[in-house]
Formats: structure tokens, C-alpha cells, sequence
């Protein structure tokens, strides 16, 4: 016996959230409809009854439906999809089943209509997204593979098919493509190794590169897919880094080939220096001898080979600083200098020449706490070639003046001002090029053409800048600008720094572009013989840093990838690059970071903006540092 019903068939319908309709399938009136019909099509169910079924199914294959129901008579079918137009002109995707009832000895075609459109919104967007997905991966220039945590293959690219040579990845297992990849490493053990990891470490995220037999390198970059938090399969990424390998094999070359070229040029002024050296020490010892002899002609004699091998010695020395300079040789020893020591010392060496030439020399009173930053025994150089020249270009009774003042950028200024023969315009533009005499070759001066080249390359080396002011028959005012200095601390202070010209290699470790260019410039321009690897993330750059063993690292301290403290703790484990000097840089000049910075052993900290000339300074302080360090440690 059937229990008795609570709710009577009607009322089911009332309450039903499907839209029920009851159509004839004979001329296509709707003559029965549910409420959910009208929250479904916006009509009340007393309009609905008064229209066709063709006025809310709209779509083609509804159409045709009815039209086949028409000519051939009614069908039952289930979970089609069709299109409903509301009463307010908007169209809904439905999906519906119709069902046939005899009712009244007639047919009735019973019509259940469900609104999918949500649902078949959400299909096209995500459609949409795999599509936009797909040509992503497509567009990249490397090989691109998802796989499951068991190494099932997800989704991979064609440049991965092109890499693997294996034409059907999707029948492929993980294992058996990489299996084909592997056949053509040069170290498939360490490759099977790093895959065995990666799958035995679910959050493992690395990048290893590998050598084919072909010639060609791959960068393998392997990083865990997450989903809410936890892993669910692994991307893949293969890079072909093999031009990039080749350059790098190329710099080397190029490298090795200018150290060697840098080598046989100090080897031939080593040389040089000595052999011109030898026989001229014999000359002048020799002509001392012969000017102690009691015959006054032969005194006289020796007087002049002794003055004539004294200017060969000037000759020789002057040759070969500059060819020191030129070649890179020339080492600086910087440290802070007095300047009223310096100039007094410099006055005292060129009191004889002035007097001899009845020229008045004098400097201005200075204060004891001037200090520049430079070479001492170079700077009393740069200065000897400028008094002096003050006082061989200049008239009888002529005077010489050098004072000392501020200039711009933090410098020292140091003018040596004549009343000489003066310098025409035209002369000036080629008065700093060696061996250049201007409108002396026909004087009876002394001198050589070197002195004002060779001190523009001191003064450029030592951060400053040399220039003149000078009117024909008026006089001239040459003067040099150096970077200020404090005065030497008392008690233990840092050593001087060499500024060394022999070629070093640093390596950038910046993210931001525009400062890598700034960086790229300014070696370029200034320190040629620093040669410059630029690397992009944390990871780049410790790669870089144990394949070059750089002699100096310049470290921006917010890289994409990690921070600058991270980059150089995991530098400081390897210990061939445990002595490499690291400078810190950043756009925090907070004192807490740097303070923080230089604790955890960086070298220096540069606050950006970089100020270029003490970015300089910093560098060559520190870029010849590892080696001293590396000899004292090997020493203990
Ligand atoms: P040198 O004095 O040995 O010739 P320098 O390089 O020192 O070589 O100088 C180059 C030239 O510049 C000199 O030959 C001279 O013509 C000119 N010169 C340098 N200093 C002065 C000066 N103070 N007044 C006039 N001419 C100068």
C-alpha cells in the first residue's frame, strides 16, 4: 500500500525551485506553468499562459526542436542546453529535459528548466584563462613543464618537446622524458641526483645547469607549485644559456689575453727601466769623479757629462712614469696630506731654480689643518712639474704665487700662478698632450713635453682634475683640484689605500637596470681597466661570484630574489670567495642598516644616489683588498 502523500503534486510544483513548463506539442501553447517559471523569465505564470513556447526559447536548437516536434511528433530528451529570452530582453542559458504526459486522452510535453548562466560564465572565463595560459607558454623562449608530485606530466610547452627531441610529451611519464633529455648530458649522474631531490623535496626550489654533448648549456630552474599552501606538483623551466656560456668563454679569453698583455708590458718597463738605468749609473758616477779632478778643464768636463747624463736620468724617468701610467702600472698610495707641508716642501725644492732664473717665488700662508686626499710623493711630483715650469716659462723679475682655496665638490684647489710668457688659446687645447712643446720647440728652455701629460693623469687618477688660465705675455695660473681629506686620525687608523691600475674584475650584483647602466658608465669611462659582470637576482650573482671569483662585489641590498645580507652570508660559505670584498649598496641610509651592513662584514656601504667620485675612491680602496688579505691569511 502507497503512504499517504503530505503535500498533494500541486503543491509540489508550487514549491519547486526548477522551472516547470507544460507545453502542447501541437500548435506549442504553454498552458501550464510552476511559480519558479516567473522568477525565471520575469513573466507572472497568467502571461505565460497566454504565450507560445517559441516566444521564450530562442535559441537555434530550440527552434528546430520544435519545429521537429511539429512535423514528426513529440520526444522526450534529457539535460539539453538551450537559450530563454526574459521578459526584460536579456537571454539566459538553460538547461532543460522534457518529458511527455498523457493528460486528457492529449500529449503534453513537460519542460524542466534550470538557469546555468552563472556557471556557464565561470566556463568561458576559465576557458578563457587556459587559453590565455596556453599562449603564455607558447610565447616563451624556454621550455616549459608542470608536473604532478608523482612526476605525472600536467602541461608543458612545444619548446619543450623542441629540448627534449620527444615529439608526444602528454603519453609521456616525467621519468621517461627526462630520461630522453638525460641520454644527451654530459653529467647524467648529477642530473639524476638533482631530479631524485626535487621529487623527494617537495619545496625544493633550485636551479642547476647543465652541458649537452651537442655543445649547448641549459639552465634548469625547478620550483614548487603551491595550492593554499601546500605543494601540488613542480614547473619546470630550460633556458638555453648557450650563447650567453659562449660569451662568457669569450671575456675569459679576452681577459686572459689582456692580463698577459698587461704582464709583458710591465715586464718590458721593468726591463727598460733597468737597462737604461745601469749604464747611466755609470755615467754620472763617473762624471763626479771626473769633476773632482784637479785639472779645471777636466772638472769642467765632467760638469757638463755630469749635467747631460742628468738630463738623460730626468728623461728616462719621466718616459717611463708615463709609460707606467699608460700601461695600467702605476700603483697610488692614498692617504691624507697636508698641504702647507706639501707646498712648503715643494718651495724649498725650487727655491734654487728661481733664484737662479731672478724669479720671486712665494705661497700663501696656509692653515696646518688642509688635508687632501692623494699620493704624496706623487702630488710633490705634480706640483715640482707645475713650479717649476712657473718659473722656466716666466720673465726676469718675474713672480710665482701658489695659494690654496675651496672648489666646488669637495675639493681642495691648489693654483700656481705665473707672470710669464703666457699661453696662446690655440696652444692650451694641446698643452696636456705628451711630448707636446707648444710654442716652445724652438726655446732654448729645457724640457721634455712630458710633465704636463704625465700630471693630468696623476690628478685624474687620484679623483681630482688639473686646468689652466692663461693670457700671451700676461702669465698663466695652472691649478689642480683634490678631494678634501680629514686629517689622519690619532691612534690606529686605516692604512692607505693602493690605487692599484692592473686590471680587476667586480661584479654588480643590482636588479634595477638603469643603475647597472649608471654603474657600466662609470667604469667605463673612469676605470677601464676594472672589467664589470652585471647580475640581475641574488642567484645570478652567487653563480657568477663562484664562476669568476670576482676581486670585488658591489651589492644592492633588495634584490628581487633575496636581500643583500642573505646574498652575502651565502657568499661567505664558500671559501674561495670568503676574502672578496663586498660593498654594500642601498636607497637606506638609515644609521641602524648601515651599521647593520658593515657588523655583518661588508667593506663599505653606499647610500643611492652614489655620489660618483667617493663610489670611486671606496672601490679602489677595497678592489685590491682580497689579495693583501688572502696573503695574510695564507701566512698565518
Ligand atoms: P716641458 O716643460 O718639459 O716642455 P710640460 O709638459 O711641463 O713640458 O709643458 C708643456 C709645454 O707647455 C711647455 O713646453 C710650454 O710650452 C708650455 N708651458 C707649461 N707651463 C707653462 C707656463 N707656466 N707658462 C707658459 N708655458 C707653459
Amino acid at each position: 500500500m502507497q503512504p499517504d502523500s503530505i503535500l498533494s503534486p500541486k503543491l509540489l510544483s508550487d514549491y519547486c525551485a526548477t522551472a516547470i513548463l507544460a507545453v502542447d506539442p501541437a500548435d506549442g501553447r504553454i498552458v501550464a506553468a510552476n511559480p519558479a517559471c516567473e522568477t525565471l523569465l520575469g513573466y507572472p505564470v497568467s502571461a505565460l499562459l497566454t504565450m507560445q513556447i517559441s516566444d521564450i526559447e530562442v535559441g537555434l536548437q530550440d527552434v528546430f526542436f520544435w519545429e521537429d516536434v511539429r512535423q514528426s511528433g513529440a520526444q522526450e530528451i534529457s539535460r539539453v542546453e538551450g537559450e530563454y529570452q526574459h521578459c526584460s530582453g536579456h537571454f539566459l542559458q538553460v538547461r532543460k529535459t522534457i518529458r511527455l504526459v498523457q493528460e486528457a486522452g492529449r500529449t503534453l510535453c513537460i519542460i524542466s528548466a534550470h538557469d546555468i548562466s552563472a556557471s556557464k560564465r565561470l566556463e568561458e572565463e576559465s576557458e578563457r584563462t587556459s587559453s590565455l595560459l596556453a599562449t603564455t607558454l607558447e610565447s616563451t623562449i624556454d621550455g616549459i613543464l608542470v608536473t604532478d608530485l608523482n612526476g605525472k606530466v600536467l602541461n608543458f610547452n612545444h619548446k619543450l618537446s623542441e629540448i627534449c627531441a620527444c615529439p608526444a610529451i602528454e603519453n609521456n611519464d616525467f621519468h621517461d622524458l627526462m630520461n630522453s633529455f638525460k641520454s644527451r648530458l654530459l653529467e647524467k649522474e648529477r642530473f639524476e641526483r638533482w631530479i631524485a631531490r626535487l621529487f623527494h623535496d617537495p619545496y625544493l626550489n633550485e636551479l642547476q645547469t647543465f652541458n649537452l654533448d651537442d655543445g649547448r648549456a641549459y639552465e634548469i630552474g625547478s620550483a614548487p607549485q603551491q595550492y593554499r599552501d601546500g605543494p601540488i606538483g613542480r614547473l619546470f623551466c630550460l633556458h638555453d644559456i648557450s650563447a650567453l656560456k659562449a660569451s662568457e668563454a669569450e671575456l675569459r679569453i679576452a681577459r686572459d689575453q689582456a692580463q698577459q698583455a698587461s704582464k709583458a708590458k710591465s715586464d718590458f718597463l721593468a726591463h727598460m727601466s733597468h737597462e737604461l738605468r745601469t749604464p747611466l749609473n755609470a755615467i754620472l758616477g763617473f762624471a763626479q769623479i771626473i769633476e773632482t779632478d784637479e785639472n779645471p778643464e777636466q772638472q769642467q768636463l765632467g760638469t757638463y757629462i755630469y749635467r747631460a747624463g742628468k738630463h738623460l736620468l730626468d728623461l728616462i724617468n719621466e718616459v717611463l712614469d708615463l709609460a707606467s701610467i699608460e700601461a695600467g702600472k702605476l700603483a697610488l698610495r692614498m692617504e691624507p696630506v697636508a698641504l702647507k707641508t706639501c707646498i712648503a716642501d715643494c718651495l724649498e725644492m725650487t727655491q734654487l731654480l728661481a733664484r737662479d732664473k731672478g724669479v720671486h717665488l712665494q705661497a700663501q700662508l696656509l692653515a696646518d689643518d688642509v688635508f687632501v686626499l692623494a699620493d704624496v710623493r706623487r702630488l710633490k711630483q705634480m706640483l715640482l712639474n707645475l713650479v717649476s715650469n712657473a718659473i722656466k716659462y716666466n720673465r726676469p723679475n718675474g713672480e710665482v704665487m701658489i695659494s690654496v682655496e675651496r672648489s666646488p665638490g669637495n675639493n681642495w684647489r691648489i693654483s700656481i700662478s705665473d707672470t710669464g710668457i703666457g699661453i696662446s688659446e690655440q696652444d692650451q687645447a694641446q698643452l696636456f698632450t705628451a711630448f707636446n712643446r707648444v710654442g716652445n720647440t724652438q726655446t732654448s728652455i729645457e724640457g721634455t713635453g712630458i710633465g704636463l701629460a704625465f700630471t693630468q693623469k696623476l690628478a685624474w687618477l687620484m679623483q681630482g682634475n688639473i686646468g689652466v688660465k692663461s693670457q700671451p705675455d700676461v702669465g698663466s695660473c695652472f691649478w689642480i683640484d683634490l678631494p678634501a681629506s680629514c686629517a689622519p686620525q690619532a691612534g690606529p687608523t686605516l692604512p692607505p689605500f693602493v690605487i692599484d691600475q692592473s686590471s680587476r674584475s667586480i661584479l654588480y650584483i643590482e636588479d634595477d637596470l638603469l643603475s647597472q647602466k649608471l654603474m657600466q658608465n662609470i667604469l667605463a669611462k673612469q676605470r677601464p681597466q676594472y672589467q664589470l659582470f652585471i647580475a640581475g637576482s641574488a642567484e645570478e650573482g652567487i653563480a657568477l661570484a663562484q664562476q669568476f671569483e670576482p676581486d670585488l662585489i658591489l651589492l644592492d641590498q633588495n634584490l628581487p630574489d633575496g636581500t643583500g645580507a642573505m646574498v652575502f652570508e651565502q657568499l661567505q660559505q664558500n671559501e674561495r670567495l670568503y676574502h672578496t670584498p663586498c660593498i654594500a649598496l642601498s636607497g637606506n641610509t638609515l644609521p641602524e642598516q648601515i651599521n647593520d651592513a658593515l657588523r655583518q662584514g661588508f667593506c663599505a656601504y653606499l647610500g643611492k644616489p652614489i655620489q660618483i667620485s667617493s663610489t670611486l675612491l671606496t672601490i679602489d680602496r677595497w678592489v685590491s683588498q682580497k689579495r693583501e688579505r688572502q696573503v695574510s691569511s695564507s701566512s698565518q
